[in-house]
């Protein structure tokens, strides 16, 4: 599959990585939409949250231990952030590999547009 988060997940393709353990990865954004933007992806191809199911419940603990420890590591606990994972047309999602992005170090604006 040609997918480009399995590419830097198989470390195929470089990113700037922050976190990794032997399930998830996570690397800074290309574009980052804020002075902290930090992507999450389980290693393994996932298209969305909505994909994940019981059988999944290891891999969502682990990628939910994986950004908090993300924020608490950038210290972006104690300004705030923002969690999002973006899925399919109408919620702007553009890497069909599941991914979470954690933004920080502004002040981001409600609703997103
Ligand atoms: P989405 O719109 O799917 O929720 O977000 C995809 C994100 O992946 C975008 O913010 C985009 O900048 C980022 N992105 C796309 N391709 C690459 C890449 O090759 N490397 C990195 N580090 N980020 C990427
Ligand atoms: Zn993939």
């Amino acid at each position: 599959m040609n997918c480009i988060f399995c590419r830097i997940a198989n470390h195929e393709v470089p990113a700037e990585t922050v976190y990794e353990t032997d399930t998830v990865l996570a690397f800074r954004d290309i574009h980052p939409k804020a002075p902290t933007h930090v992507l999450v992806i389980p290693k393994v191809h996932h298209t969305h949250v909505a994909a994940l199911g019981p059988e999944d419940n290891e891999l969502k603990i682990a990628l939910h231990d994986a950004i908090s420890q993300i924020i608490r590591d950038l210290k972006l606990d104690e300004s705030g952030c923002r969690v999002v994972a973006n899925l399919g047309a109408n919620g702007g999602q553009e890497v069909a590999h599941l991914h979470y992005h954690i933004l920080g170090g502004r002040r981001l604006n409600w609703p997103p547009g």
